[in-house]
């Protein structure tokens, strides 16, 4: 039998991650356990882009400003560079300029602001700004390299924090303190499991209880063909009528209904435009959204046309063209944005369930470190 552990924690996408800091924080010592030699889930094919403007209002929203804080701490230590901050929204139709507007007198807006089309240019200068009726400029949000910053932060949670990992290792149950692996047991005080969108391994009548699908995502790596700067994050206006923090707004209806009769096909596909950029000036750009109980495996090409449309409307990019395709896929539900259970009073199942863990799992994480260890329990739902 393996050494004994405050907290073994099943999982080494970015949910897991948030639960072993939060634990090491607290100086309980930690064990990882990954049944893939990486992390390969959601948590790497993101756009690691840690969002704030467009939360649910409430909890989630203040959840978002905590991790995002806890990125801005640690990223220089593990080496992770920030490749830009900040998200411009350009509204082109009216109906989504009003959103902006409604926006900006919520207490989420305070640190927004509009910006003019010269400031806008100048932090992304491929934008086309001719018919946009006006831009909201969000200081919070932060991107990152999620594909890189998921092994360094695990490299730095082993260093730093001396949290053991153990690749290669699948958990098959878990019966008090013992979590047997295909690599034998571990010994362990608190267990939390962080399983992404596998509902049938640990626990799945648990899990059964909630009505949780799986939501599949396309996503592109553009090259822009010439070079251009991106200094923020840019979504679009399918993203004010998709984003909970826009679209709960009372005058979000007007703009929903617009782009339902005027976007079917795209909105059919659950399709909104987020662009960012890498180190290497390529572009993240997606994405699509088909909900079920299983992942879709087969991508369609008409997903990505309507994604490049949308692009097309937005930037002037003439020599564009992709050079990735990717599949994602995370767990969801329509009603909440995590799911917190107690199978055993030792034991937490953690997921996010509004494809937000890259903007909120490192808060997640303390609050499910703060239940565990210190019985304050998570706080629920707005
Ligand atoms: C295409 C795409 C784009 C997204 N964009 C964003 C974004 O820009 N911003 C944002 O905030 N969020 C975004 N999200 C959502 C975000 O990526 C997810 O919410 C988050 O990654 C979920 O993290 P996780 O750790 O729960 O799951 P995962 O990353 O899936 O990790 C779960 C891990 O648990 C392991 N595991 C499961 N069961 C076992 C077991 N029994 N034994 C051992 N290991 C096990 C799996 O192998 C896996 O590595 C996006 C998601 C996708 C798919």
């Amino acid at each position: 039998m393996a050494a004994g552990y405050d907290l073994a924690v099943v999982g080494a996408g970015i949910v897991g991650l948030g639960v072993a800091l939060a634990a090491a924080r607290k100086g309980k010592k930690v064990v990882v356990v990954e049944r893939n030699a990486k992390a390969i889930g959601a948590s790497i094919r993101n756009f690691g882009f840690v969002t704030i403007t467009g939360q649910r209002a409430g909890a989630h929203w203040a959840r978002a400003m905590r991790a995002r804080d806890i990125w801005a701490e640690i990223v220089e230590e593990a080496g992770i560079p920030v490749i830009h901050r900040g998200l411009i929204m350009p509204a082109r139709l009216e109906e989504a300029a009003v959103v902006l507007d409604a926006f900006l007198k919520t207490p989420m807006g305070e640190q927004c602001r509009l910006i003019t089309s010269a400031e806008a240019a100048d932090l992304v200068p491929a934008l086309r700004l001719d018919a946009v009726k006006s831009t909201l400029y969000s200081p919070h949000e932060l991107r990152v390299e999620s594909s890189e910053a998921l092994p360094k932060l695990a490299t730095w949670l082993e260093h730093k924090h001396q949290v053991d990992f153990r690749w290669n290792t699948a958990v098959r149950s878990v019966n008090g303190t013992r979590v047997e692996t295909s690599h034998g047991t571990i010994e362990a005080e608190a267990v939390a499991i962080c399983p992404g969108d596998d509902f049938s391994t640990l626990f799945p009548n648990v899990i059964a209880a909630h009505p949780l699908t799986i939501c599949t995502l396309q996503m592109l790596r553009v090259s822009p063909g010439q070079p251009t700067r991106f200094g923020a994050a840019v979504m679009s206006d399918m993203s004010l009528a998709r984003y909970e923090g826009f679209a709960a707004l009372p005058e979000a209806v007007a703009l929903d209904r617009r782009l339902d009769a005027e976007e079917a096909e795209s909105r059919a596909a659950g399709i909104h435009l987020i662009a960012v950029q890498s180190a290497d000036g390529s572009l993240v750009v997606g994405d699509s959204h088909v909900y079920g109980n299983a992942q879709q495996p087969f991508a369609q090409e008409r997903f990505d046309r309507l994604i490049l449309d949308e692009f097309d409307r937005i930037f002037d990019c003439p020599d564009r063209h992709v050079v990735n395709r990717w599949i994602g896929t995370y767990a969801s539900s329509a009603e909440r944005t995590v799911l917190v259970e107690r199978p055993a009073d030792n034991v937490r199942i953690v997921m996010v369930t509004g494809g937000t863990g890259a903007s909120t799992g490192f808060a997640l994480g303390e609050q499910v470190a703060d239940d565990l260890f210190s019985s304050v329990p998570v706080p629920q739902e707005a």
